[in-house]
């Protein structure tokens, strides 16, 4: 049997931000009395900004531009998190674009506001909760649509949380249940019947706190909007797991000797600082030939970057996830190779976001070099790579590749300049390319190379590498 001493103690249900509806009103009259403290007003919502970790941000339309946006998110300076909070603000915003655009295309002349606001909260120096809530409306719809987003931050290992990091779901889920059905009792039984991980998936740490948020028609009415609400961490009891230790499978045996080098088949790597080191560089792949070249890579135990195009990572996950593993450095070249100097700042944003992510999703890394299509840069371009936190490379060989398609000009080009330090432009997406690779991998090193990654390169540079700036060798 649960308890349910939160009624006392908590519970509040806002349209955060803001239209307080009929039925807001009316569940916040019924539970008025009940509790203590917390209560606060949809109009007190949108004046309430908490802001206690990060620093203020947003994406705010231009005079000139049909749709009205403000979409405000923190900055807290953890290259990853950062990434996820504002790919979510742009996603956001490109998503109400669709909507507009495909109004406009069935003759309906209209235009939308969206308005977003957020809260930080810290708990215990440790854990960071933001808490975004907006709202979508336009000229055709009759109420704003609301939505909502969470992220929770673990600021000592600078690593988002899942729901499943804070709450134990299977022992939380029926404490929510039990909850909701106090509340809404006349809600019926069907409506928990799917209930899942999902009803906590919008869950926000604040203190002593657990808020959590549902968008409009996820189990109540459509019209009551955004729902959210506040327990106490007390309420979820043992459910509450966040900072616990996790219990392990085989708690009484003892530790074992921990291995203090995993065995690899691998022979061991190692570059020396003292001998010359070059870095080939492939565009445009991953393709057919990726592989080939892989093989060839491995066979002279020397490693290469491949500056990939986003839009084939997925369809060529496997020679994505064999570059990585195999020590060579998967690197971005866009995501469907445009001319990033004639776009807009949130054009290239998504250019390198996406390409970024698709990568993340196969080897659990983010590239963090970009080679820009063309060589053509400008200083928007400069600002979203510094905003990625990434650097951009050029090259000192130009191979020509894919103009003359001859493994032995491609092979002259390469031999002909080659010295301490250059880096290799050629594209893996020819087969001639490969062709030539047989002879110039095993030459080059005959000739004292050591084939490094860029990265690698970079890493013995004297120079510093300053993100969003845009480095050559000759
Ligand atoms: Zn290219």
């Amino acid at each position: 049997m649960i308890k349910l001493p939160f009624l006392r103690k908590i519970i509040i249900i806002a349209a955060v931000l803001l239209i307080t509806t009929a039925g807001i009103c009316f569940s916040r009259n019924n539970l008025q009395e009940s509790i203590p403290v917390s209560l606060f007003a949809a109009e007190e919502v949108e004046t309430m900004s908490v802001y206690e970790y990060g620093t203020v941000d947003s994406l705010t339309n231009k005079p000139d531009e049909d749709l009205i946006y403000n979409i405000l998110f923190p900055y807290v300076g953890f290259y990853y998190v950062d990434l996820s909070v504002k790919s979510w603000a742009n996603g956001v915003l490109q998503r109400a674009r669709r909507d507009v655009t495909a109004l406009k295309e069935q003759g309906i002349e209209t235009t939308g506001e969206i308005h977003v606001a957020y809260n930080s909260y810290l708990t215990e120096d440790r854990y960071v909760g933001i808490e975004e809530t907006g709202t979508f409306s336009s000229a055709y719809t009759n109420l704003p649509s609301h939505f909502v987003k969470t992220f929770n931050i673990d600021i000592f290992n600078m690593k988002l949380l899942s729901a499943n990091d804070i709450l134990n779901s299977e022992t939380a889920l029926p404490i929510l249940r039990e909850y909701i059905t106090t509340l809404f009792p006349d809600l019926p039984s069907e409506t928990f019947e799917n209930m899942d991980d999902s009803w906590f998936k919008n869950i926000v740490i604040n203190k002593n706190e657990i808020i959590i948020l549902f968008e409009s028609g996820t189990f109540l009415p459509k019209d009551l909007g955004l729902q959210r609400f506040i327990f106490s961490i007390e309420d979820f009891g043992d459910s509450f797991i966040l900072g616990k230790p996790k219990p392990t499978a085989n708690p009484t045996t003892e530790p074992t000797a921990i291995p203090t080098e995993s065995p690899t088949s691998e022979p061991v790597r190692s570059i020396d600082p003292e001998k010359p080191m070059i870095a080939l560089t492939f565009d445009d792949g991953p393709c057919e030939y990726t592989p080939l070249i892989l093989d060839l890579l491995e066979k002279h135990n020397a490693k290469a970057t491949f500056f990939v195009l986003g839009g084939l990572v997925k369809s060529n996950a496997d020679t994505i996830k064999r570059i990585h593993d195999s020590g060579n450095e998967v690197a971005n070249h866009s995501w469907n190779h445009p001319q990033l100097s004639k776009l807009s700042y949130n054009d290239i944003w998504s250019q390198i976001q996406w390409t970024n992510e698709a990568v993340f999703k196969i080897t659990g890394a983010y590239p963090t070099l970009l080679r820009p299509p063309y060589g053509s840069v400008n200083s928007t371009v400069h600002t979203v790579t510094a905003d990625f936190r990434m650097v951009m490379v050029y090259w000192s060989i130009d191979t020509r590749d894919w103009e003359h398609k001859d493994p032995e000009r491609t092979y002259e080009m390469i031999l002909e300049k080659v010295q301490n330090g250059s880096i290799i432009l050629c594209h893996d997406i020819h087969e001639k390319t490969y062709e030539a690779m047989i002879k110039v991998i095993p030459d080059l090193i005959s000739q004292g190379y050591q084939l490094v990654t860029v990265s690698e390169l970079f890493s013995f540079s004297a120079e510093p590498r300053k993100a969003g700036q845009l480095y050559s060798r000759q």
